[in-house]
């Protein structure tokens, strides 16, 4: 298969995309109230906070669905990235209990689980020779600390040094900060030279301590979030970050989080993909919740994609939306549909019903019936490979009996 290389920090960008953005968003009559917005994105100027309400309140969801598509386009044009990875959740044991996880169990519950070294390798095993990242994280387990990690992230590397760690949320690397006594720096740095490649965006919930003091008590705090991959981009180690919206949060924290991160994008550009996704209700415990419609995930992606101008990516996360308002997304700004996946538990047990036996053809074909060129990359989107649409298999069809 042939392909492209890029860097961390361009991360599959076309470079001249801010001129063929100036041209594109030029060729169209937009509404007279985003006139101020269509204006400061042809000259690269940074949207305000009120521009943000602006698109929030904005009737014509569609139009704000065409800005962020421009934006889109004119970055990495009718491409859309996917990557061929496998989640392991190394236990579901937690400490804390945030309301709306209907993941974390008690050490005492019957269907509490712990991999150890071994049953983590094994579950790797099982997909080693099909995917080229592991994405793990878990529950705040009150017996390991960071050496376990570094066993177990050491001894996936010795088997597997081709396929990347993507592993350890914010709040998973304070955990173990403190299980050991030691600073984010030099718990960070160690998971590094044990092989860690990279941190998933996870835990930063809406960067509001008012909110998560309600909704996630005893997490990571906002700042702390911020610092966590302040220090992992400091190392040199790229991450990823989130927002989960439609909990009790108001449309200002959203845009207040946004802002937080673009701003922390500037210090050292290696956030490489922001992923908002919506509360999934079931089997949680947040009755107060304000769930988010379709219509509010798709403009919710938009604006993400128009505010962010510091973090390159935009997911449309499959597992959480689904597979039509994913495709869908990808005409609202968004440019990646993350991965293969194949087993995964925290979205499914709140709700989520994304299919998890999708291999690269199957996300290419997604891909293509949403208009786009599919393209498989690598965790860090530095390796780029555009991947076929195979025709549909020929399947022998059983009589019906009437
Ligand atoms: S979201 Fe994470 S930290 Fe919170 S209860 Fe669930 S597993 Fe634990």
């Amino acid at each position: 298969m042939t392909g492209w290389a890029s860097t961390l920090t361009i991360a599959g960008s076309d470079h001249d995309w801010p001129s063929k953005l100036k041209e594109m968003l030029s060729q169209k009559q937009w509404s007279s109230n985003l006139s101020k917005i269509v204006e400061k994105l042809k000259n690269g100027t940074r949207l305000s906070i009120a521009d943000g309400h602006e698109l929030y309140q904005h009737k014509n969801l569609y139009e704000i669905g065409q800005l962020a598509n421009m934006v889109k386009l004119s970055r990495y044009g009718k491409h859309v990235f996917f990557n061929s990875n496998v989640h392991i959740n190394q236990t579901n044991i937690c400490v804390l209990a945030c309301k709306f996880c209907a993941f974390r169990r008690s050490k005492r519950q019957a269907d509490a689980y712990e991999l150890s070294i071994d049953g983590y390798l094994e579950e790797m095993d099982k997909y080693s020779d099909i995917v080229d990242e592991v994405h793990s994280v878990g529950g705040l387990h009150p017996d390991w600390n960071v050496e376990h990690y570094e066993g177990l992230i050491k001894a996936a590397k010795r088997k597997y040094p081709e396929i990347a760690m993507k592993a350890l949320t914010a709040v998973e690397i304070k955990h173990l900060s403190l299980q050991s006594g030691i600073s984010f720096h030099e718990t960070l740095s160690r998971l590094k030279s044990a092989g860690l490649d990279s941190l998933p965006g996870g835990g930063a919930e809406i960067l509001n301590d008012e909110v998560r003091e309600i909704i996630c008590k005893g997490k990571e705090s906002s700042d702390e979030y911020l610092e966590i991959h302040r220090q992992a981009h400091s190392l040199g180690m790229p991450s990823n970050c989130t927002m989960l919206f439609g909990t009790i949060e108001s449309i200002g924290d959203r845009l207040l989080h946004m802002d937080k991160l673009r701003q922390l994008a500037d210090e050292h550009n290696l956030f490489q993909c922001f992923v908002p996704y919506p509360f999934l209700p079931d089997s949680t415990r947040l009755p107060e919740a304000q769930l988010a419609t379709s219509n509010e995930v798709l403009r919710t992606i938009a604006v993400s994609r128009l505010m962010l101008d510091s973090i390159p990516h935009i997911k449309a996360y499959r597992m959480n939306i689904g597979d039509e308002i994913a495709e869908l997304a990808l005409n609202f700004g968004a440019d990646d549909i993350d991965g293969t996946v194949r087993q995964e538990s925290i979205m499914h047990l709140a709700g989520a019903n994304s299919s998890l036996n999708y291999d690269i053809y199957q996300m290419a074909k997604l891909v293509n019936d949403a208009g786009f060129i599919p393209i498989k990359r690598n965790t860090t989107y530095t390796r780029f490979s555009p991947v076929k649409v195979e025709p549909p298999k020929r399947v022998r069809r059983l009589n019906v009996i009437a």
